[in-house]
């Protein structure tokens, strides 16, 4: 790994200051469990990093105003142990816990997770599925953006330099979810193919990883199952159209038809707990 200066800010403007003093050297690290490794491995190699751990109240989780926030530095240990998010979305909790191993779940963050952008993010698809919105900040104040308009490609976002993501929320709701990872060893190791489904109500919400560039919703399949009475017909027709709605690649963890495979068979075992 090549020397960097670190930076610890402890005010989110002395962290936005450096960022844009620095430039485009200048790259943010949270728990380091993506950027280091991508730093030891020669993949990044910024001159500075900005450590944001540092920055108070970036750490909590809380409900509040009718809407759960996950701060920027809540490490993935604290959310899936979090005994209201474990009681009100265990899906949300499980996804967390599945992440690497608790060593690296006691460093990683969700918003790392998240801002890291890949395809397979763990907790990309139970975040989707409950419509949750991130919360930016930079030189001009505040922005929100719908985490569905978040990801633009592999490893992109539409964050731009010079801001920081302080948290991310979803508005509190009553539903039921299932969060699948499938992973070819049971732990510490990432998704084959990963999923939600919520179902509020008569509308259900599925989001899928590993299944093409970025983490997905099914928006095709969702509307075919909105309003409707589950069946084993209905459900089988779900599965053929998420299907034809996903453009996963084959890569060392498995075939392009392995994992559309994969999306049918998720998908028509979440649907039937409520069947
Ligand atoms: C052994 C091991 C196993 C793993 N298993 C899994 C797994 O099963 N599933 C999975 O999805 N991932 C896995 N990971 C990857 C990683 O642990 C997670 O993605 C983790 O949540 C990243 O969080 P972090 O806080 O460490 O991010 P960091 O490494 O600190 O940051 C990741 C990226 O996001 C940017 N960033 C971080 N915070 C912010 C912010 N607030 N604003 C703007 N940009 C920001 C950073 O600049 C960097 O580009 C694993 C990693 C290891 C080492």
């Amino acid at each position: 790994m090549n020397a960097f200066e670190y930076f610890a800010p402890t005010t989110l403007k002395e962290a936005i200051d450096i960022l844009n003093e620095k430039g485009e050297e200048a790259s943010i690290l949270n728990g380091g469990t993506d950027l280091i490794v991508r730093m030891r491995d020669g993949i990044s190699d910024p001159k500075y990093v900005v450590d944001i751990k540092k920055i108070k109240g970036m750490d909590d989780i809380r409900i509040e105003n009718g809407r759960v926030f996950i701060g920027a530095s809540a490490l993935l240990n604290d959310l899936g142990n979090n005994q209201d998010i474990q009681k009100r979305y265990p899906f949300l909790s499980k996804a967390a816990l599945s992440i690497g191993s608790k060593q690296v779940r006691n460093r990683a963050t969700c918003i790392g997770n998240i801002c890291n952008a890949s395809p397979l993010a763990g907790m990309a698809t139970p975040l989707l599925a409950l419509n949750a919105t991130v919360h930016v900040f930079g030189n001009y104040g505040e922005k929100d953006i719908l985490l569905k308009d978040f990801f633009v490609f592999v490893r992109k976002t539409l964050l731009k330099h010079g801001e920081i993501v302080t948290g991310i929320s979803f508005e509190e709701q009553a539903c039921l979810g299932v969060f699948t990872k499938i992973s070819r060893r049971r732990k510490v190791d990432l998704s084959t193919v990963c999923s939600t489904v919520v179902k509020k109500y008569d509308e259900y919400r599925i989001s899928f990883g590993a299944v093409a560039p970025t983490p997905v919703r099914l928006n095709k399949t969702e509307a075919f199952l909105k309003g409707k009475m589950l069946s084993k017909d209905i459900i089988e027709k779900a599965c053929e159209l998420a299907m034809s709605e996903v453009s996963p690649i084959s890569d060392i963890r498995a075939s392009e038809s392995y994992r559309r495979e994969l999306v049918q068979v998720m998908l028509r075992n979440s649907l039937s707990q409520w069947y």
